[in-house]
């Protein structure tokens, strides 16, 4: 842009009733960043970013061209991401034996949100997360444990699709899926989130912590509240850490009965 063509913008700014710039870095964050967050428009509705033309080289997500389109409710956001996700190729683990994408599982609108790794064997060929024996677990902590029925929380990974021989994520993958998750909490925001294990709590945190000194504490994270605990596939080689997530699930019913105070 040259001279000329800024002070035609600063007028036609001014024109529209912008009375200044401002310096605050916050203010500059470009579509990237600031487009991956929601923002709350009228009658509740949520701006979310769309990415416009179907990516034939794949970009990153972070480096797609993104437009804010309107989502009138959770459900609607949700859509929207998994359509921007498409028939993801961002990331080497589509050409290393994914059957599907495994995108979330639940209710929209929940209140708690459950976040793991990445899909094992048994997600992969249902499409769904935490299917298998550790998604049984899961379902007896969030059933018999909370007491909330399944379908009524959220659960998803950090990654969407599986790594081959259930290794652990790489940087590049995470990079490449994690602004999905992002959309996905955006979408439903939740009152409580659980990270579930090292790998999610410590991607989620941005930290090396392990998950032993992260547990125990609550985090805010994304406009919730975020409580790292042991992972499900942990709980079966090492039943005797039951007895911690219990005492963190207790923290989890309890940060839902407050927060569902008017
Ligand atoms: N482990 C995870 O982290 N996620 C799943 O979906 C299944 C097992």
């Amino acid at each position: 842009m040259d001279r000329d063509q800024l002070i035609e913008h600063l007028k036609f700014a001014a024109d529209l009733g912008v009375a200044g710039v401002s310096r605050d870095p916050v203010w500059r964050a470009r579509a990237d960043e600031a487009a991956l967050q929601p923002i709350q428009g009228e009658r509740g509705g949520i701006a979310v970013p769309m990415e416009q033309d179907p990516p034939s080289t794949a970009p990153a997500a972070s480096e797609s061209r993104h437009e804010l389109t309107f989502a009138r409710n959770a459900a609607e956001a949700l859509a929207a991401a998994r359509a921007d996700l498409g028939d993801c190729t961002r990331c080497k683990l589509h050409t290393l034996g994914r059957t599907q994408i495994v995108w979330g599982v639940g209710n929209p609108d929940a209140d708690l949100m459950f976040v793991g790794e990445a899909p094992g064997a048994d997600e992969d060929v249902k499409g769904v997360p935490f299917v298998g024996r550790a998604g049984q677990l899961l379902t007896d902590i969030i059933e018999k444990g909370l007491q909330i029925p399944r379908q009524d929380v959220y659960i998803a990974n950090v990654i969407k699709c599986r790594p081959p021989g259930n290794r652990n994520p790489e940087p590049d993958e995470v990079e490449s899926c994690e602004p999905f998750l992002f959309r996905q909490i955006d979408a439903i925001k939740p009152k409580v989130i659980v990270a579930l294990g090292k790998f999610g709590a410590q991607t989620l945190l941005r930290t090396l912590d392990p998950i032993s000194r992260l547990r125990g504490r609550v985090y805010d994270f994304r406009g919730a509240k975020l409580v790292p605990t042991f992972h499900p596939a942990y709980l079966l080689r090492n039943p005797s850490s039951k007895r911690e997530v219990w005492e963190d699930m207790k923290v989890v019913r309890d940060l839902l009965k407050l927060e569902r105070r008017p």
